[in-house]
């Protein structure tokens, strides 16, 4: 089962690096959180300049970041 909604990150400003946990993938997978929740982590990066970005976690899921503080 795949979520039709989309995840979004809000990026906090002058971040770079982030860490997220891949929604749909806890909740397809939910063995994998006997093991901690590293098959749904995914590492991303948003350049300081960058408004608005993707990442995409191992099984597909694409997850939209978005910069906060200059949207609006
Ligand atoms: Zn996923």
């Amino acid at each position: 089962m795949i979520l039709a909604e989309e995840q979004t990150l809000v990026v906090p400003a002058r971040v770079t690096v982030v860490r997220v946990i891949c929604r749909a993938c806890e909740e397809e997978k939910p063995e994998q959180q006997a093991d901690g929740y590293f098959g749904a982590t995914v590492d991303g990066t948003l350049r300081l300049e960058d408004r608005h970005g993707w990442v995409t976690c191992r099984c597909g899921h694409r997850i939209e970041l978005i910069r906060a503080g200059l949207v609006r």
